[in-house]
């Protein structure tokens, strides 16, 4: 099973994802259908990865200020208890404690991109929580323990984005440090320059101002720790919205 990036964009894109959602749909497309979708998303932070173990798990809607019907939006997909047993073994066998969270549902980042890619909500999901204060490599490490899982048919997903300044926002073309840090982030991914990469907030051209806090990034580096070592990266969708949200999406196979 190859390994998957989002940027999952605003909540609204759950109604009208635009542009983006014809890649989200189109990649589901292509993929081997997955067993199950373990998900980094970046908006669940605890200080420990914690994996959500509901067999139901309900639909979260952790964002103030949105339209009602945002508010309605259901993805009923089911848990997969197992596998979150399987996924903090694995991570416990790689020697980092971990939890199951028994009460959590799914936010947005997980439900945004996959009412797009399925619809039915009929592949369960396990989200995993990111740990912001550990930063990249902690997250390439999280990857790599949970690789096996895609030799499973699991699909390891994590969910984010390329730049994320919600104060730079506006009706405007994209910013000029916005395509700097896209493009000197591609550069890196492509040439498998995962160091470097794990670097960037002191490397990358504008990194602090494209992410002022590393939440939204670092669910990339839990995909590029996940993505097999050689494996392909395929940038599939690359946009800037509201001139300071870079959109971009990659697969590795
Ligand atoms: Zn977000």
């Amino acid at each position: 099973m190859p390994v998957l990036f989002v940027s999952h964009g605003s909540p609204m894109h759950a109604l009208d994802a635009g542009a983006v959602s014809a890649a989200w749909k189109g990649v589901a497309a292509r993929l081997p259908r997955p067993k199950a979708i373990l998900m980094a998303s970046a908006h669940w932070e605890a200080s420990v990865p914690m994996f959500t173990g509901a067999a139901k798990p309900e639909t979260i809607h952790e964002f103030y200020g949105f339209p009602q019907p945002l508010y309605r939006v259901q993805y009923p997909a089911p848990g997969d208890p197992a596998l979150a047993q399987r996924a903090r073994q694995l991570l416990k066998e790689a020697g980092v404690a971990a939890g199951i969270d028994g009460a959590r549902g799914l936010d947005h980042g997980a439900w945004s991109p996959l009412l797009h890619m399925y619809p039915d909500a009929d592949i369960p999901v396990v989200q995993v929580s990111i740990q912001t204060s550990c930063g990249p490599r902690h997250h390439l490490e999280l990857g790599r323990a949970l690789a096996p899982l895609a030799d499973e048919g699991v699909l390891l997903f994590g969910s984010g984005h390329m730049t994320h300044n919600l104060r730079d926002r506006r009706d405007a073309p994209p910013a000029d440090y916005v395509l700097a840090f896209q493009e000197w982030v591609d550069a890196r991914i492509r040439s498998g320059a995962v160091d470097e990469l794990a670097d960037y907030r002191a490397a990358a051209p504008g990194a602090v101002r494209a992410h002022p806090t590393d939440e939204h990034f670092l669910p990339l580096f839990f995909s590029l720790g996940a993505a097999k070592p050689g494996s392909r990266p395929d940038r599939f969708y690359s946009a800037v919205e509201t001139s300071a949200l870079a959109m971009d999406a990659y697969l590795f196979s």
